[in-house]
């Protein structure tokens, strides 16, 4: 096997230490124009990559939904303001000011949401989704039963949207088609879930995997075009995932060593792109990073040990790739993995501790630079458990420099444009579509406020009411409702889902 140095290369920004990194400061002002924006508006994708453009069935295209009186933060760099916002079948029709407001707040064919100053925003997205983890011991996932193993990957999908979340990017499927199959029942409206990018297993060098159950093996750059078409050809992915480096947590694969070679990562993403299928990789390593800019990997994965050269290449590229740290699996396994049975001391050893301290510093760079950092973390190990995907927004005001706003412009906009429909997702504004989230509490004051469910009071996704929590139905000691609807009328039943047959032709 190829595995080359790892001699770490020169670094011009300052390091932290693990004692900085525990002190850093959450409370950061949330004024000023969100510099990403301009980074996330100056990318220029290639469109032969677009991905199949997938639609969620199921909305009435004349159910309505009124909010009235939200404070809406619409994810274009504005400060958030109070308005109303109008919803029509899947999409969002009027924002701020909408007419004939009274009529419809009256019609009986209207469902309304009195927001009372609560914040209205788009759904949150995560940049790097593993339906199929199973929130425990991954070497265990190759063997569990596929029967199983479908219904957990039913279930993380709708954690996701409890959790807030309408759009993932998958970043690897622990068995071949979990991940398609459940995409396109999400977008058959058959199961509740997020708007999704699916992948297949990840593919990676003969003893270069990271858990081998659930890796696809390819050796040479023949080797790599075959698995790729296949993926592509017979599973029906949207995203190829190599897997470039190593792990510490995996003893014998040093995350500063890079498995692939030159030839296979530009086989791998030129077979990829002839298919119009974008390519994303697991690189921890310095030398894995420069191999994905030089051979043009869409979406890089972790970027820990990058470098000088490398970052001076990165901001060279920046208008064609983005950057997913999953941040909090290092968080996690420096600071959480104890209660698991991985120590302080194992983690330290194994160089976790060295690797947030380096990694955070290059972020902290790369968002300086203008080099677009998207949240996704790599929920669904055990100390990253599902359902707690928000934590990677506290991690990027905390650790990576980002104001509140700018993070939550990341994980609406910037998700948006890494499903490369930044034209219609991400934002609240007329002609996007529906999927958004009344939050009791203001994400730009306290970026915790996402993390807790309780606080996530109405989730829409396409224009329908996944969630409206009890706080839209309790009545005040007046009698009246104290906030959200002033009648318990349920329009489900005037719009009811657009269910297609119970047949299917599988
Ligand atoms: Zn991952």
């Amino acid at each position: 096997m190829t595995t080359t140095t790892r001699t770490p290369g020169s670094v011009s920004w300052e390091p932290w230490t693990l004692a900085e990194l525990n002190k850093a400061n959450t409370e950061k002002a949330s004024k000023g124009t969100p510099r990403n924006v301009a980074f996330i508006e100056n990318l220029k994708l290639d469109p032969e990559l677009q991905p199949k453009k997938y639609e969620i069935a199921g909305t009435h295209p004349q159910s309505k939904i009124l909010i009235t009186d939200a404070k809406i933060l619409d994810s274009t760099g504005r400060e958030p303001y109070r308005g109303d916002v109008l919803i029509q079948g899947e999409r969002i029709v009027a924002v701020g000011e909408v007419p004939n407001k009274t009529e419809l707040e009256k019609d009986p064919g209207v469902r309304v949401f009195k927001a009372k100053g609560r914040t209205l925003m788009s759904g949150l997205g995560d940049g790097h989704t593993h339906f199929t983890w199973n929130g425990g011991d991954l070497n265990k996932l190759g063997d569990l039963g596929v029967e199983e193993h479908v219904l957990l990957t039913v279930k993380s999908a709708q954690c996701f949207l409890d959790s807030g979340y309408t759009m993932c990017f998958g970043a690897a499927s622990a068995k071949d088609r979990l991940d398609a199959v459940v995409r396109d029942a999400i977008n058959a409206g058959d199961v509740p879930g997020p708007r999704y990018l699916a992948n297949a297993r990840e593919i990676a060098k003969p003893d270069g995997d990271l858990v081998p159950g659930i890796t696809a093996f390819a050796e040479g750059a023949e080797g790599m075009r075959s698995v790729v078409r296949h993926n592509i050809e017979n599973i029906g992915v949207d995203n190829v995932k190599l897997s470039m480096s190593g792990e510490d947590i995996c003893e014998a694969r040093s995350a500063q060593d890079c498995f692939f070679t030159d030839e296979e990562t530009a086989a791998a993403v030129d077979e990829a792109h002839k298919h119009k299928k974008r390519v994303c990789a697991h690189a921890r390593a310095r030398d894995s990073v420069t191999m994905c800019i030089r051979h043009g990997v869409d979406v890089i994965f972790h970027a820990s040990y990058v470098d000088d050269e490398g970052m001076d290449m990165l901001e060279k590229t920046k208008e064609k790739q983005f950057i997913v740290p999953a941040i909090n699996w290092l968080w996690g396994t420096a600071f959480d993995a104890e209660a698991f049975g991985y120590s302080h001391e194992a983690a330290e050893k194994a160089g976790y501790k060295r690797e947030l301290e380096v990694a955070v510093a290059g972020l902290r760079e790369m968002h300086r630079r203008g080099i677009v950092v998207l949240p996704g973390g790599d929920y669904g190990f055990a100390w990253t458990p599902h359902g707690t995907y928000a934590r990677d927004l506290e991690h990027f005001v905390k650790l990576l420099d980002f104001t509140p706003h700018e993070a939550i412009i990341a994980a609406t906009a910037g998700v948006a444009a890494l499903l490369m429909r930044g034209n219609e997702l991400g934002k609240i504004q007329p002609g996007y579509y529906a999927d958004c989230i009344l939050v009791d509490g203001d994400p730009l004051e306290d970026i915790t406020v996402l993390q807790d469910h309780s606080k996530l009071d109405v989730i829409l996704i396409n224009g329908r009411v996944h969630k409206a929590g009890r706080k839209e139905y309790i009545m005040d000691s007046s009698g009246s409702l104290s906030v959200g609807l002033d009648s318990t009328k349920h329009l489900e039943v005037d719009f009811p889902q657009v269910n297609p047959a119970m047949q299917k032709a599988y």
